[in-house]
């Protein structure tokens, strides 16, 4: 039971931890998203290797194996935030303001309402 709360912990901490982190920042003026994003991308790394390194040097290498293919959840959370991070904030008056417009062939089409920008964004 212990090594299934540990698992479901793994799976997904380090990414909630990168992104409670971050989302403060988007408030911030002098950040572009792509700052934001490596900022997310290394806290997410350190916290997955700070997870990671107990388990994978205790004794039992099947929590191991099971903590490295578990931590892979991580990174389809993480790209979820990214893609909200792209699609939500401006990259011209830097809020959060954004609304997508169109979406095709992994382009998105955004609009923002308060500077009146158009961008796209490719995933
Ligand atoms: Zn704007």
């Amino acid at each position: 039971m212990n090594n299934y709360l540990l698992l479901l912990g793994i799976s997904s901490a380090p990414a909630v931890a990168s992104m409670c982190a971050t989302l403060p920042l988007w408030h911030s003026k002098h950040l572009r998203n792509r700052t934001i994003h490596t900022l997310g991308l290394i806290i997410l790394f350190l916290a997955l290797i700070c997870c990671l390194l107990p388990v994978i040097t205790s004794e039992d290498t099947g929590i191991g194996f099971a903590a490295i293919a578990v931590s892979c959840i991580n990174f389809f959370l993480f790209r979820h935030y990214e893609r909200l991070l792209y699609t939500l904030r401006c990259p011209g008056c830097r809020h959060a303001t954004l609304r997508v417009r169109a979406v095709h062939h992994k382009t998105y089409r955004l609009h923002c309402k308060r500077c009146g920008l158009y961008t796209d964004w490719h995933e």
